[in-house]
């Protein structure tokens, strides 16, 4: 049996037509079914349905042999335990910082409110700067507007969102799109079976987005 860990959204709707092109389709839709583990039409290949920032852990342990994660969340994660060998090119964003628009430097300890919390930590460590890491789970775009923080850390697409509250992207952190993640024992114990799949989906990959 393979196991494959991916979220619901945006990595899921666009990893669908790639996993369809390794004759793999899901026997019910994930986005509809209430169900976490679901078949597929190879009987020996099953969809873990994860929150996203859980795909490597799930890998990583061995509860899922694959995961699809976005580069965001492994940066965060810190993947020394899992294989990337490669780049699905989708839910293409970027990891940047933020900050009210016009707004001064502050002069003291600069206050960064974030989910990616080891990211911003190694960020600002590399850049020498003292920084105060608040973390947040979501609406970071807040913190700026009412004074929790000076800057943000988040991944930007087309900007909208920021703009919409008056913030704007400052430092590019890191491109990001979504990775497929191998476990490293499944790729030792089913290393023909996970070989072919990557090489079948590399091709979807380059077919679909060309390099
Ligand atoms: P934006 O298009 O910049 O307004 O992005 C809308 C929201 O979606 C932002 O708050 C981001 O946090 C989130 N977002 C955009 N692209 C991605 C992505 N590829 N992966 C995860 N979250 C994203």
């Amino acid at each position: 049996m393979l196991t494959i860990a991916l979220s619901k959204g945006r990595i899921l709707d666009d990893t669908l037509p790639l996993l369809a092109a390794a004759g793999i389709v899901p026997t019910e839709n994930p986005d509809k079914s209430r169900k976490l583990i679901i078949p597929t039409t190879q009987a020996d290949v099953r969809l873990l349905i994860v929150r996203a920032t859980d795909v490597p852990t799930y890998v990583e342990h061995g509860a899922a042999d694959l995961g699809v994660a976005g580069k965001d969340v492994l940066l965060e994660y810190g993947g020394q335990g899992l294989y990337e060998p490669l780049d699905l090119r989708i839910a293409l964003c970027k990891l940047m910082t933020a900050g009210a628009v016009g707004a001064p430097e502050p002069k003291g300890r600069l206050r960064v409110a974030t989910k990616f919390v080891n990211v911003a930590k190694r960020y600002y460590a590399e850049q020498g700067r003292q920084v105060d890491i608040i973390k947040l789970y979501g609406s970071m775009e807040l913190a700026p507007l009412v004074g929790l923080a000076d800057k943000i850390i988040d991944v930007v697409d087309t900007g909208n969102t920021l703009r919409a509250n008056g913030l704007e992207a400052q430092e590019l952190i890191a491109h990001i799109s979504s990775r497929l993640i191998v476990n490293k024992a499944s790729m030792k114990m089913q290393h023909a079976r996970i070989q072919e799949l990557i090489d079948t989906l590399r091709e979807a990959v380059e077919a679909r987005h060309p390099s």
